[in-house]
């Protein structure tokens, strides 16, 4: 497998998933319709497929445009049918979807969306996880409440810890600049964010992380970190010890960050 991380919209990623062998493709995401099949074309490989995350426009834009173009199966939520264009495949949790000779799981994963769902690839240690986990970061709560996206992002940190986590939008600066000012003597958020930002200054991206680097810099999986938990306490008093209050008063506070 190889993927291919193509930049859409203003700070979209749409990826390209190559089966090497039968040289066949699936596009995550399909948000605009050109610089993917400008991809597909430079690989070399036909796309067959098509693996939405969830109905967002700046996620789903492109499935009509493309569905018009060429044959594709679109995967996305059996219960967000109505709002998955050009569905043709509704999956949910625990099923298999497969093109060429690459096979993802389902993972539902709601709270940004009611319907959000993650591609994760077991065999080649891989996951596509949309608007839900962001390199340092998660997505805002639009569709769901913090209870339910701790439940989400735990299904992600459970996988092995050299998973390559896709995300869906490239906003790995912005996240460490968050997590620094949580967590400002945690070397590893320290390091990313000097990282993160020399490779935007050369036009490179921060994706794929991993599901190591994500327990080591996410607020969002660290809300039992004491240094987090004081910041956010000493900002939001009335977060208590409770852990869903905690990582509520992070999302709010990365809200208005
Ligand atoms: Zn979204």
């Amino acid at each position: 497998m190889r993927v291919v991380a193509v930049p859409v919209l203003q700070d979209n990623y749409s990826y390209l998933i190559v089966d090497e062998d039968e040289r066949v493709a699936a596009v995550v995401d399909c948000a605009e319709v050109e610089p993917v099949l400008q991809a597909a074309r430079a690989e070399g490989v036909t796309v067959t497929t098509v693996l939405s995350t969830h109905h967002h426009y700046d996620h789903v834009g492109g499935n009509e445009e493309l569905a018009g173009k060429i044959p594709v199966r679109v995967y996305g939520n059996a219960d967000d049918s109505a709002r998955i264009p050009k569905l043709t495949d509704g999956v949910r949790e625990g099923d298999a979807v497969r093109f060429g000779r690459l096979q993802a799981e389902v993972l539902f994963i709601p709270a940004h969306t009611s319907g959000h769902i993650a591609y994760h690839f077991p065999r080649e240690k891989a996951v596509f996880t949309g608007d839900t986990m962001f390199a340092a970061g998660c997505g805002r709560l639009f569709e769901g409440d913090p209870a339910q996206m701790m439940k989400s992002l735990a299904k992600i940190d459970a996988l092995p810890e050299d998973t390559r986590v896709y995300c869906g939008h490239e906003y790995t600066v912005k996240n460490l600049e968050f997590a620094h000012m949580l967590e400002p003597s945690n070397a590893a958020i320290a390091d990313k964010l000097a990282w993160a930002k020399a490779r935007r200054a050369q036009g490179q991206t921060t994706v794929p992380s991993t599901i190591g680097s994500e327990r080591a810099t996410n607020p969002f999986l660290r809300t039992g970190s004491p240094e987090l938990r004081d910041s956010v306490r000493r900002r939001i008093p009335s977060v208590g010890e409770d852990d869903v209050l905690i990582f509520g008063g992070t999302r709010k506070l990365k809200d208005d960050f």
